[in-house]
């Protein structure tokens, strides 16, 4: 018999910004964002909690404006404002799903979003809103990974559920070493002596240090949000 009773209460889904390109090499696809937004919201029927932090490499990364010269607090504030436009594009396909909402910005801007205030948005998660966090932490030098792993712990999410492009965590790059292999599951410490690129090593360590466990999951696999959700062994856990 399949399990149907959802294996976690609360989970924070972190979407890298790539996850919103479909096809596209820049920007939003709005049919890939509402695709997620189906799959989210089938999640959310289980009845569990779902807080979402988008990141924002689809429109702008810190590190690329810096290697193109620009001082690198500057270009990590662009970087935080893709993933606030990122927000309001998934807020939007949520919405159209007929989910109620809340977009929390770690940076001040009140015409769109409200600010992280701890326990309003565990009240939010309480009264069945999805939660989608934008702006990272609202500092520059810092990935929206950390900042996943961050929110994560002060809501007290169960898990994180690190959507990707591959299945898991591998030896190496499946995408260029065809001889890889994945791991069912790691130690968050293997994670980082191995050097494996799957999240930054500061947000390994805080999830370690925290005992949160992350699971690396494939987004383009539609149903494994919802897999992952039911306890089913999809992807890799970070433990
Ligand atoms: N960023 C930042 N502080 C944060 C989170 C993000 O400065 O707390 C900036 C940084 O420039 C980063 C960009 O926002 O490159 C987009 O975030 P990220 O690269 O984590 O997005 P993702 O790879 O998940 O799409």
């Amino acid at each position: 018999m399949p399990q149907i009773k959802p294996a976690y209460k609360r989970i924070l889904l972190k979407l890298s910004g790539e996850s919103l390109l479909g096809d596209a090499p820049y920007g939003i696809d709005l049919d890939t964002a509402k695709s997620i937004a189906q799959e989210i919201k089938e999640t959310h029927d289980l009845g569990v909690q779902v807080a979402i932090m988008i990141g924002g490499g689809n429109i702008f990364r810190g590190i690329n404006g810096t290697e193109a010269g620009m001082d690198r607090a500057s270009a990590d504030y662009m970087g935080l404002l893709a993933t606030i436009m990122n927000g309001i594009a998934l807020q939007d396909a949520l919405e159209k799903e007929g989910v109620f909402t809340r977009h929390i910005c770690a940076i001040e801007i009140k015409a769109i979003a409200e600010p992280f205030i701890k326990r309003r948005v565990i009240r939010h998660l309480e009264k069945r809103r999805i939660v989608i966090f934008s702006a990272g932490i609202g500092s520059p030098y810092f990935t929206t990974d950390t900042a996943a792993a961050l929110r994560a712990l002060e809501i007290k999410a169960q898990v994180i559920l690190k959507a990707t492009k591959v299945d898991g965590v591998y030896t190496a790059d499946p995408l260029v070493d065809k001889t890889s292999r994945k791991f069912s599951s790691i130690k968050y410490l293997d994670v980082i002596k191995k050097g494996l690129k799957i999240m930054d090593t500061t947000a390994i360590s805080l999830c370690k240090d925290n005992e949160l466990p992350i699971i690396i999951f494939n987004l383009k696999r539609r149903g494994n949000i919802k897999k992952v959700v039911l306890g089913q062994k999809v992807g890799t856990r970070i433990y």
